[in-house]
């Protein structure tokens, strides 16, 4: 799941890029309001986590603009302004949440887990796909109640391929979706993990669909 990351203090950015890395996230870092533009315009995010105080364009103006062109990725406005006012003012101006700086990761991460599950129109916390149950909260995947253990890509795959029930996904898709921009995407890297993600899961979890891509079988049994 790609997220984007606008933010201009290298330190909190870093922090964050690498604790959502560790969640499993495809993390895509730009610096300032112009850069986060250009990336909303030409990328899919499944979340926008959004400093006000940026250079070139401050992140209320680009919230604004983004809401009026009826973008509905989810934002989450991370900040050092936190007066009752800013909070008011971004809420108003379209954000889906609010945190204020210094936060703790692990409230980040559960924060952009919550606003993903809105975003999908999933109000129950885990997935289930057939067989397949997946807890984004503690990336536990269980197949008919046994768990098995993921590396992050795999179950960044998994996700991809859980978002919606009959989703087919293209292999540009896929790498779209589990890399970030700068990261090394070997040539059959995408079927590297679809094979391992089959042998975990059962070799019918997901379905090759012949020259369009990957889609999760939904009556997988163990
Ligand atoms: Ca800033």
């Amino acid at each position: 799941m790609r997220i984007l990351l606008v933010e201009d203090d290298p330190m909190i950015g870093e922090a964050v890029r690498e604790g959502l890395r560790l969640e499993g996230y495809a993390v895509d870092w730009v610096r300032d309001g112009r850069a986060a533009e250009s990336a909303l315009a030409t990328e899919a995010f499944a979340a926008v986590l959004l400093d006000l105080g940026l250079p070139k364009k401050d992140g209320m103006a680009l919230l604004r603009s983004l809401r009026e062109r009826k973008a509905s990725v989810p934002v989450l406005v991370i900040t050092a302004r936190d007066t009752v006012a800013d909070r008011v003012a971004g809420l108003d101006a379209g954000a889906d949440d609010y945190l204020v700086k210094p936060f703790d990761l692990d409230e980040l991460a559960a924060r952009v887990r919550a606003l993903v599950r809105r975003a999908a129109g999933r109000p129950e916390p885990l997935i289930t796909r057939g067989a397949i149950t997946i807890n984004p909260a503690t990336r536990e995947v269980t197949v008919a109640g046994k768990p098995v253990p993921l590396s992050a890509r795999e179950y960044a795959l998994l996700m991809a391929l859980a978002e919606r029930p009959g989703i087919v996904l293209s292999r540009g898709q896929i790498e779209n979706r589990i890399y970030g921009w700068g990261e090394e995407v070997g040539s059959n890297a995408v079927e590297v993990h679809v094979h391992n993600l089959r042998r975990k899961l059962g070799e019918d979890a997901i379905r090759t669909v012949r020259g369009v891509g990957y889609t999760l079988a939904p009556n997988t049994r163990a």
